[in-house]
C-alpha cells in the first residue's frame, strides 16, 4: 500500500531544470510590454464567483463545467481564477483605471479549470495577458498583434501562424445564431454530445469544437463574415490594411470564435502545428462590451493570453537553453576556507553573469573535480596549502585541455571576467570574448 503524498492531478511542479525557459518568456514578455507603454496589474487569484459567472458567460465550457468554486468560511461562493479579463476588468472600474483613459495593463500568473489533463492542458495552467481600455478602433487591435509578433521574434519562436477573424457586433451575432442552427439541425444527430447540447445553448462555440467528425459538418457551414455588419465589417478591412502595411503574414479563419462569450469584432489566435492537438499559444480579441456588462460605464475594450506552458514546450523544441558559466571554488584543506568564501564573494558581486559556488563536501582532490565536472563546472578554482602561502588560485578548465594555470588571487577577477556569461561562448577560451 503506497500512502505517498502526490500533487493534485493536471497541477505541475516546474523544476529547476526547466526554469530558464519560463524566466526567459517572463522577462522578454515583460520588457516588451514596459516598451509598448503597458502597466502590470497584479490581482488575487480568487474572486467572487459571480464575477466570473457575469462575464465570461454561463453557457461557456468554463463557467459550466471547468470552475474550481466553493464556499468560504463566511458561506460567500468564491472561484479560483480561470482567467484574467474578467479580474483586470473588476479592478479597472473598482479602482478607477479606466474612466476617461487610455488603460494599457498586462497580468500574469496561475489559472485554474477543472480541464481532462492532457499534454498542453492543465488544471494549473499560467498565463500571460494583456488588455487595453478605451480605444475602439482597430489601430490597437494591430499593435496587440504586432506585439505579440514581436514576442515571438525575440524569444526566436517560429511556426507559429496568425488567424484572424471579425465576429461583428451583437446583431450581427444573432443572425449568424440563426443561419448555423439551421444549417446544423439537419445534422444534429451526427453532432457530438457538447455540440448538440450547444445548438440550444450557445451554438457558435460548436464551431470551437475539438470534435474532427463535428468539425468536418462544419466544413459547408455558413460564413459568420456573411453576417457581419457594415462597421465591423470596415473595422476588419483597416485592421488587415494595417497587418498588411507591417508585413505581417496572417490567414482570415472565418471559423474562428473564442470559448469566451464576451468577444465582438476582432478575434486573432496565434496557432502552431509543433504540439499536437493543443496548438493554440495566444488567443485574443475585442470586447467592447464587457465593462458595462460589469457595471462599469461603457468602455471599449481588447485584450489577448497566451499559455506559458505550451510557449515554454515551444521555446525547448525551438532553443537550447543559455546556463551561465558555472565556476566552483574547491577548497584543499580548512586553512583555505576563508580565502574561498572571501574569493568567491568578491566573483559574486563583481561578475554578475556568472554562476559561483563553492564545495563543502569532503573528498581528496581528484574526488572534489570529478565531482565538479559530473556537476556541469566549467571551470574549477583550486586552493590548497601552497596557495594559500602564495596568494594564488590554481585554475583547471573542465571543458577543454588548456592546462592548469596558476594565477594571483588578486587577479582572480581580471581572469574570470571575459567568462562571465552564457556558456556557449565560453568554452573558447577568453581571448575572443565579450566582457560582462
Ligand atoms: P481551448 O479552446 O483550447 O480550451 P480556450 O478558449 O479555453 O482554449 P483561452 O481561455 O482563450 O483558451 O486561453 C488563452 C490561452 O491559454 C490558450 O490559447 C492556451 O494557450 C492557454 N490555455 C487555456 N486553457 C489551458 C489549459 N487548461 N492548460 C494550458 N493552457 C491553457
Ligand atoms: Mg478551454
Amino acid at each position: 500500500m503506497s500512502n505517498k503524498l502526490q500533487a493534485i492531478r493536471g497541477m505541475n511542479d516546474i523544476l529547476p531544470q526547466d526554469i530558464c525557459y519560463w524566466q526567459l518568456l517572463e522577462k522578454t514578455a515583460q520588457q516588451l510590454f514596459s516598451r509598448y507603454g503597458f502597466g502590470e496589474i497584479r490581482l488575487p487569484l480568487l474572486e467572487k464567483t459571480e464575477l466570473f459567472a457575469r462575464s465570461i458567460g454561463v453557457s461557456t465550457d468554463i463557467v459550466e463545467k471547468e470552475m474550481y468554486t466553493f464556499d468560504d468560511r463566511n458561506g460567500d461562493s468564491l472561484t479560483l481564477r480561470p482567467e484574467g479579463t474578467a479580474s483586470v476588468v473588476r479592478a479597472g472600474i473598482e479602482r478607477g483605471l479606466l474612466h476617461n483613459k487610455i488603460s494599457k495593463l498586462w497580468y500574469s500568473g496561475p489559472m485554474f479549470r477543472h480541464e481532462r489533463p492532457q499534454k498542453g492542458r492543465y488544471r494549473q495552467f499560467h498565463q500571460i495577458g494583456a488588455e487595453c481600455f478605451g480605444l475602439p478602433g482597430p489601430a490597437i487591435d494591430a499593435e496587440l498583434i504586432m506585439l505579440t509578433g514581436q514576442l515571438w521574434d525575440e524569444l526566436g519562436i517560429t511556426a507559429v501562424e496568425l488567424q484572424v477573424n471579425t465576429l461583428g457586433d451583437s446583431d450581427s451575432r444573432v443572425a449568424y445564431r440563426s443561419a448555423l442552427v439551421e444549417y446544423l439541425q439537419d445534422y444534429r444527430d451526427q453532432l457530438d454530445d457538447d455540440s448538440q447540447r450547444r445548438l440550444l445553448t450557445n451554438p457558435l462555440r460548436i464551431l470551437d469544437s475539438k470534435n474532427s467528425d463535428t468539425q468536418a459538418l462544419l466544413a459547408n457551414a455558413p460564413s459568420l463574415l456573411d453576417s457581419v455588419d457594415a462597421e465591423s465589417s470596415n473595422h476588419f478591412q483597416a485592421l488587415q490594411i494595417m497587418l498588411d502595411a507591417q508585413g505581417m503574414s496572417y490567414k482570415v479563419n472565418d471559423r474562428l470564435v473564442r470559448g469566451l462569450d464576451y468577444y465582438n469584432r476582432t478575434v486573432f489566435e496565434w496557432v502552431t502545428d509543433q504540439l499536437g492537438a493543443q496548438g493554440t499559444v495566444c488567443a485574443g480579441g475585442r470586447y467592447d462590451g464587457l465593462v458595462e456588462q460589469l457595471g462599469g460605464r461603457a468602455t471599449p475594450a481588447v485584450g489577448f493570453a497566451m499559455g506559458e506552458e505550451r510557449l515554454v514546450e515551444l521555446l525547448k523544441q525551438q532553443r537550447a537553453p543559455e546556463p551561465l558559466t558555472h565556476v566552483q571554488f574547491i577548497y584543499l584543506d580548512d586553512s583555505a576556507l576563508l580565502p574561498a568564501l572571501a574569493l568567491a564573494q568578491a566573483c559574486r558581486a563583481q561578475l554578475h553573469n556568472m554562476r559561483v559556488e563553492i564545495d563543502h563536501q569532503s573528498g581528496n582532490p581528484g574526488k572534489k573535480l570529478n565531482r565538479a565536472d559530473k556537476a556541469g563546472v566549467d571551470i574549477a578554482l583550486i586552493i590548497g596549502g601552497d596557495e594559500v602561502d602564495n596568494q594564488t588560485i590554481s585554475v583547471k578548465f573542465l571543458r577543454n585541455s588548456k592546462p592548469q594555470q596558476q594565477i594571483a588571487q588578486d587577479q582572480l577577477i581580471e581572469f574570470l571576467r571575459p567568462f562571465s556569461h552564457a556558456v556557449s561562448t565560453a568554452q573558447n577560451g577568453p581571448d575572443d570574448q565579450n566582457n560582462d
